[in-house]
């Protein structure tokens, strides 16, 4: 391991990932990679989580597509050099922001939707630049497998590393100096990364979960917003980051809202739930084990079937929840939707502030207003108003956490610049000596006024900002000329 790393870290000394002819040849291997190897690809995802291809398609690799899609198009504009605003100090001088890769980073990846949470921050990575490798996730094994057999294939083999193993591995891993680290998981992991990282003073963006709150509003179209909380919490059975893990709403919606899931659970999936291609199963036993458990003393209006050996659990829905039980305390990611009665908007926003800051919030409501204030008074990683998901697949927002959902932000161009530095750069002249001696001992109180006048002025881009910055020019002009300064 301590090889592999120093081969990339080398790597990334030649420059050689740098040139921007150079990331766009990578992330066009990339595309073709996805195009080329889609059966391998889709075929690791489904045995991985039960999944259909379609699914694994339409939830994991388009998305992927698209993002390399828009780096490609975005990435002279995002590379280039910002020009920056300049004081009258600086006003004959060049200033400018160029991004700058940040050396080798890190990725490690979740097993949830192991292709896309792996592949899409190493989109942005390549993009800034960037020396890179990937630990995927290890309970996702055939898509981890496979991601070391075909990045190396198509992508420059001492720049892009895939390093497979479990919680040894990267262990070791963590030991080692990186320029920055993504993870993607829960939070205890998280903190474990975040100390492994912080002996080495590397930043890190932490992708985590938690437990995101769906408040329904008695003036809304329950129709729709029960097709559409059924569809993100049941997809890929409820193991999404951004599921809608529990539903606030008055005590007398909730067995409306139940017949109104059932209705479009039975839309999804049919009547027989566990022959529907579109429904998948629980990873492991340890998850299966650990969602059965979190159902005991409470009242299933819908759902509860499951079946040990195949990990099945049926959509599922609780009523009358009571905010201290345990399935209240830990992010759920599995098929099962608590409702916990509250009396009003107001209730629900005490509830949400109560506990940690969600990775996402959502609301369904008619009254814009309302969903406003919703979003004033809480705070979230991100939210979606009248659906749910969507905001993931944004690419104009930036997707991350806040608080214990996580730290920082990737998806398009927030992905760039969260593998990028931006470089402050002043180029000044070697000439113009006389305007230095404001700043050079012996100080005085004359220079100090002078200095007053340059620095706590700012031009404005109006017609009197123009004014100033002419009468300014002639007059710094005559001083400099007269050796005043
Ligand atoms: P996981 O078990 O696959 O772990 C994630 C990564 O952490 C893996 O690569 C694994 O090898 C590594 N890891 C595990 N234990 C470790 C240890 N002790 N030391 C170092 N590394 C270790 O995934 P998970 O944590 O079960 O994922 C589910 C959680 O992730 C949920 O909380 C979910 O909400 C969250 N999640 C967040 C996002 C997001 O984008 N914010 C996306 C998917 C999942």
């Amino acid at each position: 391991m301590e090889r592999e790393v120093q081969r990339v870290r080398a790597a990334f000394r030649s420059g050689r990932s740098r040139p921007l002819t150079f990331r766009r040849q990578q992330l066009e291997a990339l595309r073709r990679m996805v195009q080329e190897r889609e059966k391998d690809i889709l075929a690791a995802i489904t045995a991985d989580l039960s999944k259909s291809e379609l699914n694994a398609y339409s939830q994991e690799v388009i998305s992927v597509l698209g993002e390399i899609d828009l780096v490609l198009e975005k990435l002279p504009e995002w590379a280039a050099a910002t020009p920056a605003r300049k004081n009258l100090l600086t006003m004959l001088d060049e200033a400018y922001i160029q991004p700058e890769p940040l050396g080798v980073v890190l990725i490690i990846g979740a097993w949830n939707y192991p292709f896309i949470l792996t592949i899409q921050p190493l989109i942005g990575a390549i993009a800034a630049g960037n020396a890179v490798i990937v630990k995927p996730s290890e309970i996702s094994e055939n898509t981890a497998t496979t991601l070391a057999k075909l990045l190396p294939q198509y992508l420059d083999q001492d720049l892009y590393a895939v390093i497979n193993g479990g919680v040894e591995e990267t262990t070791e891993l963590l030991k080692h100096r990186f320029d920055h680290i993504l993870y993607t998981g829960n939070a205890t992991v998280g903190k474990i990364v975040m100390e492994a990282a912080a002996k080495h003073l590397t930043p890190v963006t932490l992708e985590l979960g938690g437990k995101s709150p769906c408040y329904v509003d008695r003036d809304c179209d329950l129709d729709v917003a029960c097709r559409r909380i059924a569809w993100g919490k049941y997809m890929n059975c409820g193991q999404t980051c951004i599921a809608p893990d529990y539903v606030l709403c008055e005590p007398a919606l909730q067995d409306q809202i139940v017949q109104k899931m059932k209705d479009a659970v039975k839309e999804f999936y049919g009547e027989n739930i566990k022959e529907s291609p579109d429904y998948e199963r629980i990873i492991n036993l340890r998850h299966f084990k650990r969602i059965l458990s979190l159902l005991e003393g409470q009242k299933v209006a819908f759902g509860g079937e499951t079946d040990e050996a195949t990990r099945y659990i049926a959509p599922t829905i609780l009523t009358d929840v009571d905010p201290g039980s345990k399935v209240m305390q830990e992010e759920i990611f599995g098929p099962v939707l608590p409702i916990v009665p509250v009396k009003s908007a107001e209730e629900a926003v005490r509830f949400i502030n109560e506990r940690e800051k969600p990775l996402a919030l959502y609301i369904f409501s008619q009254n814009n207003k309302l969903t406003k204030w919703l979003i004033d008074h809480t705070s979230s990683g991100g939210v979606t108003g009248n659906d749910v998901i969507m905001h993931f697949m944004l690419s104009s927002l930036p997707f991350g956490g806040v608080g214990s959902s996580g730290m920082g932000a990737y998806h398009g161009k927030y992905s760039f610049d969260t593998f990028s530095h931006q470089r402050p750069c002043l180029l000044k002249s070697l000439k113009r000596e006389g305007a230095n001696k404001l700043r050079y001992p012996p100080n005085s109180p004359s220079k100090v006024d002078w200095a007053k006048f340059f620095l706590l002025r700012r031009f404005s881009r109006g017609k009197l900002g123009l004014l100033l910055l002419t009468l300014l020019g002639v007059v710094v002009a005559v001083l400099i000329k007269a050796g005043h300064c």
